[in-house]
């Protein structure tokens, strides 16, 4: 392993922070907007119109596609220089990330053409639809089903739920049960929507933070033309497999706080135990010092996939183990902090009290890390059997015609 950027990958940092240096303080324009959803998509939609006008956007993609035709090693110095300037915009990381890379893979040139430079530039925001009430860890389980037409366009009905930015998207990729007859894995058709098509209405759903950043999405009947589709007739699962590993590699590691920043506030916090700050506590330097080693071991696994990335290859079963570990120290240690905070832990907010509101923030969103993109449970299964090579779950119902699988709800 070698941590330090190559020639080219030094110049090329240099020329991003450069860049930044200049367009960066589209920033501050953002955590003065914060609250005001529209203003803040405004702007972000800027600054993707930015990066995709410089070069920035896409950076491995092809130039073809509104890429740069540059290196993974180059997407990822970006990205590491671009998380500096303190704020992330997601509005584009799941068009990004997961649904375009399905569009480019599994569509013809003219589709290719008509959708992915848009939303390179920021002009179109993308959701990927494929959780629903009684199928998101076993994402085969779905039950939307798309059913075809005698003029060869499909009818889509159902339901999906947890679809993020459902409300602000133009488009998104669905997966529908084309055939019921045949095992869970095998009845699947995924196809790109655009999201203002007659028969779809999103209810958004309300978070425990107050945001609201995730939706219901139900189906009624909505036609989809057979151009839509994505990958063959019932070949479905082989697409969203991409879709999934596409989602595994852009969770990276957590945002926000962590032992440092735990420990510049237990400087400030008196103890309850005779004098002294928290920072004093026998126990509490215990939890610190085991926030350290996982901080560490984090620090080294990200370091262990950028060798991997400078060298070409794509990261392997690491990514599971880095969203494993971070999601869980994301929220440990934004639990301690609002513990060692006592009462003043529930007051905290990160427009008034921006260092001790961020582990406010985290305190929420280490949750939802927990679950998206794969629960803990089952990134220690796909360890278990893709990394360690134990034996497989039992799974029963491989075999078996989805219709004749029972139903719980
Ligand atoms: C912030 C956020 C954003 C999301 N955005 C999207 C989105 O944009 N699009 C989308 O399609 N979905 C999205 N999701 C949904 C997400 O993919 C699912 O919530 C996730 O896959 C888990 O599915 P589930 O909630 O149905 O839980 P379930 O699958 O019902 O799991 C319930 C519990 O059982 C455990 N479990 C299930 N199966 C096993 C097993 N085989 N072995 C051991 N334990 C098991 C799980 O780990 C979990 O603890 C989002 C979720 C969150 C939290």
């Amino acid at each position: 392993m070698d941590f330090r950027d190559n020639a080219q990958e030094a110049e090329f940092r240099k020329n991003t922070r450069d860049w930044l240096a200049v367009h960066g303080s589209i920033f501050t324009e953002l955590k003065l907007a914060k609250y005001d959803r529209e203003k803040e998509l405004e702007i972000a939609k800027r600054w993707q119109a930015a990066k995709a006008e410089a070069g920035y956007a896409c950076i491995a993609w092809p130039v073809e596609w509104g890429g740069r035709g540059g290196t993974a090693m180059e997407q990822t110095i970006f990205s590491e220089e671009e998380e500096k300037l303190g704020v992330r915009f997601q509005y584009f990381s799941i068009g990004l990330g997961m649904c375009l890379p399905t569009v480019i893979a599994f569509s013809d040139k003219e589709t290719k053409s008509r959708l992915v430079p848009p939303a390179v530039r920021g002009d179109t925001i993308w959701c990927q639809l494929f959780s629903e009430p009684a199928a998101g860890s076993d994402v085969a389980g779905i039950r939307t089903r798309a059913i075809e037409t005698e003029d060869g366009s499909w009818l889509l009905s159902g339901q999906k739920v947890w679809t993020s930015y459902a409300h602000q998207s133009d488009y998104g990729i669905v997966l529908a049960r084309t055939n019921p007859d045949v095992p869970k894995h095998k009845g699947l058709t995924m196809f790109w929507l655009d999201m203002k098509s007659p028969g779809i209405e999103v209810r958004p759903i309300h978070m425990a933070s107050g945001e609201s950043d995730f939706n219901e999405v139900f189906f009624t009947d909505v036609r989809v033309k057979d151009s839509q589709r994505l990958g063959e007739v019932n070949q479905g699962w082989k697409t969203a497999l991409l879709t999934l590993d596409n989602e595994r590699l852009s969770f990276g590691g957590a945002e926000g706080p962590d032992w440092e920043e735990l420990m510049s506030l237990a400087a400030t916090l008196p103890s309850g135990m005779g004098g002294g700050s928290v920072l004093k506590e026998g126990g509490f330097r215990d939890k610190l010092a085991d926030f350290y080693v996982l901080s560490e071991g984090l620090k080294y696994t990200r370091l262990r996939s950028l060798t991997t990335l400078s060298r070409g290859q794509t990261p392997g079963p690491e990514n599971s183990v880095g969203k494993l570990i971070s999601a869980t120290q994301m929220q440990r240690v934004a639990n301690e902090a609002l513990e060692r905070l006592d009462q003043y832990g529930i007051l905290a907010d990160e427009d008034f009290l921006s260092d001790v509101g961020a582990f406010q923030r985290n305190f929420y969103w280490g949750a939802a890390m927990r679950i998206a993109g794969g629960t803990d449970e089952i990134l220690r299964n796909i360890i278990a059997e893709r990394v360690l090579g134990l034996p497989r779950e039992h799974r029963l119902d491989a075999e078996v015609a989805f219709k004749d699988l029972p139903k719980g709800i």
